[in-house]
């Protein structure tokens, strides 16, 4: 067992590193300017986006990449510290075309795309041209459970009607996103098993009938690409549907392994971004007499975010680890272990960082507010902390009894 990176991944690291330092850091405030007013900030984004391209730092998530298709094909396991090096500033995984939903998105249409689909969605995404959405929670329905998902996709004749509503479609007010995954019953006559009567469907934005009735705000915070409640009642042509019509759960579970596990290591780099603030502050911040880090609850607090964030790292890589030897499925119970773990260390270590601060934790000074309210919305991101207890809790008792 080996427990550095080899050589290859230490190099993208390095360069991963070092394009951040130079290009996406710099841009940080005024991109943070731009959002506030509630604008994507595209102006600031696509030269990025062109140079990280052009220096190979692209698509670099996506395993299966084909010959031809652009980008640095990766493993899982050399993908995972270079997705942590990119959480530290939330919206530069588009820059390298990493960013989510986008990149569950393509990994479904690399999966499951015809050849024309792959033409009119698939290409743009990869080259980063458009953008995507990803509709199935619905305000009506308990979604961690998708087997009650109301939305209707219903044939009439040679196309299907799209009928419902869904809410925390993340990505659709962002100005170059074309195109939504809606995930809705197929089997309007109620006949099939659960699991085979949903589907998943493509809806371009611009077809008649998809409103996008309000942004909802995470936690008082807007963000300038969305997530979006939005009325669906479309008529799309048949064409549009992914892979066969009743394989919707199939494909969600494609979809939402990797996805996860994105997540997941993105989170490590914004703790690693906390506990290094908090260390800073501890150190600079006088009180009664001396530096914060002279308090043995301040030190506590850094030692034990150190330990949790090393555990949460190297569950990560073993569930990337397994990821690339024995697939996505083989992964699965490892994938809602870190899922769980991760978002909880994210809120525990954001929380003492903003203690350590005082007040000012709390302002947008610092970035800390905004990733303690990321990491808690990540409770809920591609599924809440109890539906992957569950997972990891059967396969425990699946290994039998004495
Ligand atoms: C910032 C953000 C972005 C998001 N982006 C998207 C997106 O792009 N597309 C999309 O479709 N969705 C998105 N979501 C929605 C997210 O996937 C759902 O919130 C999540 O799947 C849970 O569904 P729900 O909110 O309907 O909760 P519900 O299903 O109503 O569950 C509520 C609570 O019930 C409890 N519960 C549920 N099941 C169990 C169980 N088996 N055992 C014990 N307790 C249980 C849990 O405590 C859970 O939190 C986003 C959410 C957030 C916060």
């Amino acid at each position: 067992m080996d427990f550095g990176y080899p050589p290859d991944t230490e190099l993208l690291r390095t360069r991963v590193a070092r394009f951040m330092a130079e290009h996406v850091a710099p841009a940080d405030p005024a991109w943070q300017a731009e959002a506030k007013l509630g604008r994507m900030p595209l102006a600031i984004m696509e030269p990025l986006k062109e140079r990280a391209r052009a220096e190979g730092l692209w698509n670099l998530f996506l395993p299966s990449l084909k010959q031809g298709q652009p980008g640095t094909r990766l493993t899982n396991l050399q993908y995972a510290p270079l997705a942590e090096i990119m959480g530290r500033i939330p919206w530069s995984p588009e820059i390298f075309n990493c960013n989510s939903p986008d990149s569950g998105n393509m990994e479904i249409l690399q999966l499951c795309a015809t050849p024309e689909q792959r033409d009119r969605w698939l290409d743009p995404l990869l080259a980063g041209r458009i953008r995507s959405c990803f509709s199935m929670t619905e305000p009506g329905t308990a979604s961690s459970d998708p087997t009650t998902l109301q939305t209707t996709i219903a044939r009439e004749g040679n196309q299907f009607r799209v009928r419902g509503r869904k809410w925390f479609t993340t990505g659709a007010l962002h100005p170059n996103c074309k195109v939504a995954i809606v995930m809705g019953r197929s089997d309007t006559e109620g006949t099939l098993p659960s699991h085979n009567a949903y589907s998943m469907i493509l809806v371009p934005l611009d077809t008649p009938g998809m409103r996008v009735l309000r942004n909802l705000p995470i936690m008082n915070h807007y963000s300038p690409e969305g997530h979006c409640e939005i009325d669906y009642d479309v008529l799309v042509p048949a064409e549009n549907m992914l892979g066969q019509e009743g394989e919707g759960f199939a494909i969600a579970q494609a979809r939402l392994g990797p996805g996860r596990i994105h997540h997941c290591m993105r989170t490590i780099g914004q703790c690693e971004l906390a506990l290094e603030l908090m260390v800073a502050r501890a150190k600079s911040r006088i009180a009664f007499g001396g530096p914060l880090s002279g308090f043995a609850n301040i030190q506590d607090w850094i030692a034990e975010s150190r330990i949790e964030i090393d555990q949460a790292r190297l569950l990560i890589l073993r569930a990337a680890w397994t990821m690339d030897r024995e697939g996505n499925k083989a992964a699965r119970v490892d994938v809602s272990a870190i899922k769980i773990v991760a978002a909880r260390l994210q809120t525990r270590v954001l929380d003492r960082a903003i203690q350590v601060f005082g007040a000012a934790g709390l302002t947008d000074d610092t970035p800390l507010a905004y990733l303690w309210t990321w990491g808690r919305a990540l409770r809920f991101i591609d599924g809440p902390d109890e539906v992957h207890l569950r997972t990891v809790a059967r396969a425990e008792l699946k290994k039998g009894a004495l």
